[in-house]
């Protein structure tokens, strides 16, 4: 593809000597796991959230799992989540125990609402999943007002800030993807757990390591879960240029408006008050597939990352029975991804407006 969907190598090749700086810090230091580099990089990442403490484990998926479970989410308890998201977002809710119920999303935010969350609330809901969907910030103070806990599933919007503050301080807690293509990603896998609350950060320690304090008492039945050194060392050289990063994915936004995308297209719309840094950027057309194949004509890679929706995945069937989420079956329809990322030149967002303009 001459035009890639995005690009997670080109913002690291001016880093380079950096990276390889932290990664012989480890190699120096000799220590792997929970030493120095997860200790500092988790004061780093909370101080760059705005939240009194993060905490590192293996995976955003784990991250979620977790965080629940220090909410104190278990068997018999509900949990809401949108359909239009990431599979690993409701995929998080059974090992808990706990039972995901599907809400619906605003078709042109992407992310859920008051008004969807409240449609699912039943006297079984212990916790709300508000996804942070393609770095669009969900309204967290109106969902809040619900009077559930909320978790914040930011593991697309890191680098994204509103009025309120940055995703992962907005909520009683919010968890993180390090995955390579994220906006703030590792060399691996990796994830993160925000919180202002100690009871929470305490017990999202202990469930990342076997549900110990110090391997010698073991007070519940927890996880093998750990951000590694290594990870941790990288994670500290890309989070000094978030950013500016994020900043760059907010330009290449706001040429496409200038190119008269929008025209064409429907574009993502920014919650109120919120500067998303897009980690996707999702356009939508009711005739999506002529966009798609006018796009690969002209070699530009796009991705419509969820035509099937969670609520319609096999796994989630039994979850999932009468779940009705039109805005969600629509957003499924007619979403497409297009190349986003901090390097996309001017050039190169003129040609895929030109391309869509020539399809539709
Ligand atoms: C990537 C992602 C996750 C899962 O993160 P992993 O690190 O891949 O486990 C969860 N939720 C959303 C919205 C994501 O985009």
């Amino acid at each position: 593809m001459a035009i890639a969907l995005f690009d997670t190598h080109g913002p690291l090749e001016p880093l380079r000597v950096e990276l390889r700086a932290a990664i012989e810090r480890v190699l120096d230091s000799g220590h792997y796991i929970l030493g120095e580099e997860v200790r500092t990089f988790e004061r780093e990442f909370a101080a760059y959230c705005g939240c009194a403490h993060a905490v590192g484990v293996a995976n955003g998926t784990e991250a979620i799992t977790i965080a629940l479970r220090a909410m104190g989410v278990g068997p018999g308890d509900e949990v809401i989540v949108p359909s239009f998201t990431f599979y690993a977002s409701a995929e998080a809710i059974p090992p808990t125990g706990a039972t995901p119920v599907f809400c619906d999303i605003d078709p042109d935010t992407y992310c859920v609402t008051a008004e969807t969350v409240r449609a699912a609330l039943s006297p079984r809901t212990k916790a709300i999943i508000a996804v942070h969907l393609f770095g669009n910030l969900a309204p967290i103070a109106e969902i809040q007002a619900l009077g559930v806990p909320v978790l914040e599933d930011a593991a697309q919007a890191a680098g994204s800030i509103s009025a309120a503050g940055r995703p992962g301080a907005l909520a009683l807690a919010g968890t993180f993807s390090f995955f390579p293509s994220k906006n703030l990603g590792c060399f691996g896998d990796g994830g993160a757990i925000t919180t202002n609350d100690p009871d929470i950060a305490e017990r999202v320690r202990m469930l990342r390591f076997h549900g110990s304090r110090d391997k010698l008492d073991y007070e519940l039945v927890g996880y093998n879960s750990r951000l590694d050194e290594l990870q941790a060392a990288v994670l500290r050289t890309q989070l000094a240029h978030l950013d500016l990063w994020a900043d760059e994915r907010r330009r290449v936004a706001r040429r496409y408006e200038q190119a008269g995308l929008g025209e064409v297209v429907r574009l993502p719309r920014a919650t109120q008050g919120s500067s998303p840094a897009w980690h996707l950027y999702v356009v939508a057309h009711p005739q999506v597939k002529r966009l798609e194949s006018a796009l690969a004509d002209a070699e530009i890679a796009h991705k419509a990352y969820y035509r099937k929706p969670v609520h319609h995945q096999p796994a989630m069937a039994r979850f999932a029975a009468s779940a009705e989420l039109p805005a969600t079956d629509q957003a499924a329809r007619t979403h497409l991804a297009i190349p986003m990322s901090p390097t996309l030149t001017s050039e190169q967002i003129s040609q895929v407006t030109d391309a869509a303009r020539r399809a539709l």
